[in-house]
């Protein structure tokens, strides 16, 4: 199943938690591990702190100063920055799912993260029982 998620600006960290809650909900199982992928080479998906929105901001600020976003890059597109920033948060989480309730911590949230935005973006729920 898949979750749309649009963005609104360059670099953005949107939390797709009560998304990914309800299409595992959706699914009907209830004990498993549920995957959670970004279809694109320039978003990536993160679990991290959803209580405090500076968190996200700090993240962006930091990830941004570390790889600008011009820095002599060759490909052609012109969005290198993006797909390295990709590269090291990674693609997907997997997140353990007992009882019908997705293992998290109480300040863990699930990231959908836009380094290539704004635009409109795929994020991949499997739920695999077991
Ligand atoms: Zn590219």
């Amino acid at each position: 199943m898949q979750i749309s998620v649009k963005t609104n600006a360059r670099t953005q960290m949107i939390d797709i938690t009560s998304q990914v809650k309800q299409t595992v909900k959706e699914t009907g199982i209830r004990d498993g591990l549920v995957h959670v992928c970004s279809m694109h080479t320039t978003g990536a998906v993160t679990i991290n702190e959803n209580a405090d929105p500076a968190v996200e901001s700090d993240i962006l600020k930091t990830i941004n100063r570390v790889i600008p976003f011009d820095d002599n890059f060759r490909h052609m597109e012109g969005n290198s920055a993006a797909h390295i920033k990709v590269s090291l948060f990674g693609p997907s989480e997997l997140i353990p799912l007992e009882n019908g309730s997705m293992v998290l911590g109480t300040w863990q949230g699930i990231f959908f993260c836009e380094f290539d935005g704004p635009r409109t973006r795929r994020v991949n729920v499997k739920v695999i029982p077991g």
